[in-house]
């Protein structure tokens, strides 16, 4: 298993020429111009704005933070948003911190294409990884991370030199387990990033709300919730940026109310916190192509900012 491959030979053959320059430059334009998202200053880049549903055509549930050209935070890495996450042309030596709100396959698929990606760049400084504890229906952040790459009973212990500290020949990733509450609690804090965290109700499954506080702004993520309590709020409290999860609709009832809120809890959420501004993501089926509907019973409750978020939106902080 080489690290770096070796330059195929189709790049040796002249007659190939004009056809790989074509496609060098059709390759890197997407790249370049996706790149630009948080050179200067902090940014939120929305990697997956979709829900579980392939046929949203959306990746799921991811998020980065940027600050001046660095991709430092990622938050939650659903299913497809590996993908993004090349895109936006970050690169996984870069990151400070993976946060997880939850470990749905939503919020979780793509962790482990994530960390086989790492493997191939020069990071050298451990990857802390900070996510909730478990119970009987999810493992906590520490096991999910040794289910992956254990040494022993790891799905991919192939890769168990990521994972366990007496294996040498690459960084390793730190796991630990956030046990939070409706009060918001510090998580960590180096040099100008400050990140805390409050428990939110998503049925039977623990559940992180996360703060961020970078180059002097605030950024909130709400993660999978009903809204329920007053953590969302407290931790939201005069945010910069909130994305929230727009993952039913306004009258939802039955499991899928327990599970999220909708649009009127979003609304009253983001006006209480007084954000800055609103942007719904986690958009699913059942909510895509409600957007007035949403709009209207958020702007009851809320008069700043709304933007409804697509994959690769970019949200530089002013
Ligand atoms: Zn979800």
């Amino acid at each position: 298993m080489n690290r770096r491959q070796p330059s195929r030979s189709i790049f040796n053959t002249v007659r190939f020429l004009p056809l790989v320059s074509l496609w060098l430059s059709c390759a890197f334009l997407p790249a370049a111009a996706a790149q630009s998202c948080g050179a200067q200053g902090v940014a939120v880049q929305v990697l997956g704005s979709g829900g579980p549903e392939l046929q949203d055509k959306r990746a799921m549930s991811s998020y980065l933070v940027w600050e001046n050209g660095q991709a430092r935070v990622l938050i939650d890495a659903g299913g497809g948003s590996a993908l993004r996450f090349g895109e936006s042309g970050a690169q996984m030596s870069q990151l400070d911190v993976i946060l997880f709100t939850h470990f749905h396959v939503d919020h979780s698929g793509d962790f482990a294409a994530l960390i086989k990606s790492s493997w191939f760049e020069d990071r050298k400084r451990p990857l802390p990884i900070y996510g909730p504890p478990g119970n009987g229906f999810m493992p906590s952040t520490t096991e999910f991370a040794s289910d992956f790459f254990g040494p022993k009973r790891g799905v991919y212990r192939y890769l168990s030199e990521l994972f366990a500290p007496g294996e040498v020949g690459s960084y390793k990733m730190q796991p630990h387990v956030v046990v939070a509450s409706s009060t918001p609690v510090n998580v960590l804090r180096t040099g100008a990033l400050a990140i805390s965290a409050v428990r939110v109700l998503h049925g039977a499954i623990p559940s992180l709300a996360w703060r961020i506080e970078a180059g002097g702004k605030v950024i909130v993520f709400s993660g999978d919730t009903n809204g329920e309590g007053a953590g969302l709020t407290r931790l939201a409290m005069n945010a910069d940026l909130f994305v929230a999860h727009n993952a039913v609709p306004e009258g939802a009832t039955g499991l899928e109310r327990r599970l999220h809120m909708p649009p009127s809890v979003i609304g009253q959420i983001a006006g209480d916190a007084h954000v800055k501004h609103l942007v719904l993501s986690h958009r699913m089926l059942r909510t895509l192509g409600k957007e007035d509907q949403t709009q209207l019973e958020i702007s009851k409750r809320y008069s700043g900012t709304v933007t409804f978020a697509n994959d690769l939106d970019c949200f530089p902080l002013k």
